[in-house]
């Protein structure tokens, strides 16, 4: 099929995610066609930069051959077979050494990561969380912890248990009416404090609310979710050093769990293997999803202790089976791909080439912050968010409706860099294993594009 018959195809057959498919049909798309490194090919021929890994699943670059190997292998015996009453090698091999790799990053540390619970995406990962949460305090005895409590601005996936803990009002509260309650606490995200504080002379008040209603309603919740130290679809929001600590000690002191949702966050996004290790904290629960096969097939992992693990242990006709499941759990093609991107951290010392890229994006990124138009930088590693704004001194927004990003992503996109926005929030995560020279000319062509759209 050529283009113009697969764009026509498209339009008609296709209802894209997250997208006004009005604009979508008045417009031309971007086929891709193929992919190498960090760049995409599309169908006419074109090269561009992937400024988001093509939504933050891919660590190592496309056409990696280690991987290819790895998928082509399995293959050569099995595509999938179920974990319903069945086990297969690749997703035995793959819960070992994930567990091997989460031992590795918080050795020492209390409590212990022990077992694997597969499923296929983020959203699903963070469903058998909340559920896993639920039944193992009923498990317990305690009935009533019917609820969690999560953040402002917090992103855990799209099915409804990940909306009910979700806190991005543009996305979440047309739901509203199927959803069940839960408590919600400030977002740590010190550019807009909510409490009108200022970092340094805070400390981390927003953390007090968070214990606040810990302590009131400690019996009615079952676990406290978070996206560790970048809450990323909520716009990049960075958290202060010690949130996250803070979070760890206030389920401690008032004996709720804690769920580590890391499905952006983990496989080296954030300059460490977890967001969580940067502050020597190991949650109960962890969710991940989005890197763990470097974007090649639909995976994902909910990680827990033995404590929770063995609450659900009893008699057949005691019903404390933990009841989840889906078609493809614990895919063999998928587990192959998955064993092979952490073979590759250790090979490419992926972690330690990181590091001085992490600088040269906190340089450009501070060069950036000068422009009149952008209110606020932040990064985590190789996560970044780049605020735009109408008038700098008041931190006063751009309507969203004018798409600011969008227009800025234009802007790039005719020079050859594939964006995709957060409202009025620029977001740079490139493959970890992009070049120096292609990260400069990436953060160079955003600045660029943010003066031709905002002078
Ligand atoms: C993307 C994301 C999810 C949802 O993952 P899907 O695979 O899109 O369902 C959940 N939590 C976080 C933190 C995410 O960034």
């Amino acid at each position: 099929m050529n283009d113009s018959v697969l764009a026509d195809s498209d339009k008609k057959f296709i209802w894209h995610p997250f997208t006004q498919m009005k604009g979508w049909a008045e417009e031309k798309p971007i086929i891709i066609k193929e992919g190498r490194g960090c760049f995409l090919k599309e169908s006419s021929g074109r090269w561009y930069l992937d400024a988001v890994s093509s939504l933050w699943v891919n660590i190592h670059g496309h056409r990696k051959k280690e991987i290819d190997d790895a998928i082509i292998a399995q293959l050569g015996s099995i595509a999938h077979s179920t974990l319903l009453g069945l086990s297969n090698g690749p997703a035995i091999v793959y819960a070992e050494k994930l567990i091997q790799l989460t031992s590795r990053s918080f050795y020492g540390l209390a409590p212990r990561l022990s077992k694997v619970f597969y499923s296929d995406n983020g959203s699903t990962a963070v469903e058998v969380a909340l559920k896993m949460a639920f039944q193992y305090w009923t498990h317990k005895g305690e009935k009533k912890r019917h609820s969690f409590l999560s953040l402002k601005n917090g992103y855990h996936g799209d099915t409804l248990g990940a909306v009910s803990v979700g806190g991005i009002d543009i996305f979440h509260d047309t739901f509203k009416p199927l959803l069940f309650k839960t408590f919600k606490a400030p977002a740590p995200f010190c550019y807009r404090c909510e409490l009108g504080k200022g970092p340094s002379v805070c400390s981390l008040a927003c953390l007090n609310t968070a214990g606040e209603i810990l302590k009131e309603h400690k019996n009615e919740i079952a676990a406290v979710i978070v996206e560790p130290l970048v809450q990323a679809a909520g716009g990049m929001l960075v958290w202060p050093e010690g949130y996250l600590k803070g979070i760890r000690e206030l389920c401690d002191r008032y004996d709720v769990l804690l769920i580590a949702d890391e499905v952006a966050t983990g496989f080296g996004r954030t300059g460490k293997m977890f967001a969580c290790e940067h502050e020597s904290v190991v949650p109960d629960i962890m969710c991940l999803s989005k890197g763990i096969t470097n974007g090649y097939m639909p995976l994902a992992v909910t990680l827990s202790t033995d404590g929770i693990y063995d609450a659900f242990l009893g008699e057949y006709a005691e019903l404390k089976t933990f009841f989840h499941g889906h078609s493809y759990t614990g895919n063999p093609l998928a587990c192959a791909a998955a064993g092979a991107c952490i073979d590759i951290f250790e090979k490419e010392n992926t972690l330690e080439e990181l590091q001085p890229k992490i600088k040269l994006l906190e340089e450009k990124l501070s060069e950036i912050s000068e422009l009149q138009a952008i209110g606020n930088v932040r990064n985590k590693g190789m996560m970044a968010g780049i605020e735009l704004v109408k008038d700098k001194k008041s931190k006063t927004p751009y309507p969203w409706e004018d798409k600011m990003g969008w227009k800025v992503a234009g802007k790039a996109r005719e020079k050859g860099v594939l964006m995709r926005p957060l409202g009025n929030v620029l977001v740079v995560m490139p493959p970890l294993s992009i070049s120096a020279d292609n990260l400069s000319y990436l953060m160079d062509t955003i600045k660029k594009s943010i003066i031709s759209v905002t002078v």
